[in-house]
């Protein structure tokens, strides 16, 4: 009997661990904290890039499809609901324990534990938490979903008014010194800019603003979507956005610093969405308290050999994969599960013979 790999994480990186393994002929376990799979690719609206033609385009829908495969696969043991409380052994002879009291050996461990959304409460001048119709784009993700509370449609939280007229302001959260967050996180210009495009697409009459540092859509396709959304009518401005201060309308003004015409801006809009930028999940420091591996100064798991094995954590039989290393796209975390199962299976295979 082959030990199981243990996962930990359900989103679309974990669920690609289990299911490439399984197709190499390696059971697994894979453990999710939340009572549900599929992590944060569930709630979007729709996904970038949009060229694909392969029937992808609802988060949903796709990490449905997954799990339906992972649930019908008998090598795949799923715990929704659990935790890894601790780490015995050494690889490939590992005993873990779950929160609930059950234990089990496993030959290697996966960590495909996500990221968080950064919260922008702390930074007073834009006022998230203070006015209504400041809101996140994790939350504008959702509005815009047609499952989501208003059913797509983009509404001022403060009234339920239709809004037309949007801002959108990059970099929040990242690209910041002062609060030590000096990374980039990679997806926010491109999730930001489909949202955009999506208003547009959906009301031609709305005045969408994006308020940038410089725009960073850098992978195949996107480049292409930033075209898209600036051909359906999105501005984009390039400045930092200073304050919000809401009207007695509930309407939201914002100052910017427009640094290519080098002159101050200011405009009213309905809706202010703050593309947030990236931090690890909640528990990063007790799970690497708890496996013995080390985070990165941005905070996300680092891995042991950069170019080499750039899949491996800093301890033996320990691997990583998706957004547990740093924020990317949902293709690119496909990308690691499936390398990550192809290392694991390797070097499992190794260590029997
Ligand atoms: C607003 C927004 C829009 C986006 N739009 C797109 C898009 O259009 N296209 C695109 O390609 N990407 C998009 N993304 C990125 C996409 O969400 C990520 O690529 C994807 O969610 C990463 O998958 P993951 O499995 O690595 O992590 P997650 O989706 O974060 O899943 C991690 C899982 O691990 C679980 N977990 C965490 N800690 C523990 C623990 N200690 N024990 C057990 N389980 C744990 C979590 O509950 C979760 O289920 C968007 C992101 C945001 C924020
Ligand atoms: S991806 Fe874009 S919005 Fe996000 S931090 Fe980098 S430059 Fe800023």
């Amino acid at each position: 009997m082959k030990k199981p790999v243990c996962i930990i994480g359900g989103g679309v990186a974990g669920m690609q661990v289990a299911l490439v393994l399984s197709s190499l002929g390696m059971p697994s376990l894979l453990v999710e904290k939340s009572p549900v799979l599929g992590g944060r690719v569930p709630k979007l609206s729709r996904t970038f890039p949009f060229f694909n033609d392969d029937g992808f385009n609802d988060g949903k829908e796709f990490s449905d499809a997954m799990e339906r495969d992972l649930r019908a696969n008998p090598l795949i043991d799923v715990r929704c609901g659990a935790v890894v409380s601790a780490l015995r052994g050494d690889f490939p002879n590992f005993t873990i324990e779950l929160a609930d009291g059950n234990s089990l050996a496993v030959g290697a461990v996966v960590v495909a534990t996500g990221f968080t959304p950064f919260d922008p409460t702390s930074l007073a001048e834009y006022g998230y938490g203070v006015y209504p119709n400041v809101i996140t784009a994790t939350e504008m993700e959702w509005m815009l979903n047609p499952r989501g509370p208003t059913g797509g449609k983009l509404v001022r939280p403060s009234d339920s008014k239709q809004a037309e007229r949007l801002a959108i302001v990059f970099c929040v959260g990242s690209r910041n010194r002062r609060i030590g967050a000096p990374f980039c996180s990679r997806i926010c210009c491109s999730y930001s800019t489909k949202q955009a495009s999506t208003v547009m697409e959906r009301n031609p009459r709305a005045l969408v603003a994006c308020f940038y540092m410089d725009v960073r859509t850098y992978d195949r396709g996107f480049e292409e979507m930033y075209s898209l959304a600036q051909e359906r009518g999105v501005r984009y401005i390039r400045g930092r956005v200073s304050m919000c201060r809401q009207l007695p309308d509930g309407s939201i003004s914002v100052r910017a610093e427009n640094t290519l015409l080098n002159r101050p801006f200011s405009g009213e809009f309905d809706l202010v969405s703050l593309s947030t930028g990236m931090r690890p999940c909640a528990d990063v420091n007790e799970l690497a308290r708890t496996l013995e591996i080390t985070c990165g100064p941005d905070g996300f798991f680092l891995c042991r050999e950069w170019f080499r094995h750039p899949h491996d954590a800093t301890r033996d039989g320990i691997f990583l994969a998706g957004c547990a290393t740093g924020m990317k796209p949902i293709r690119n975390c496909m990308i690691d599960g499936a390398a990550v199962a192809a290392r694991v299976t390797a070097l499992l295979q190794e260590a029997q013979v």
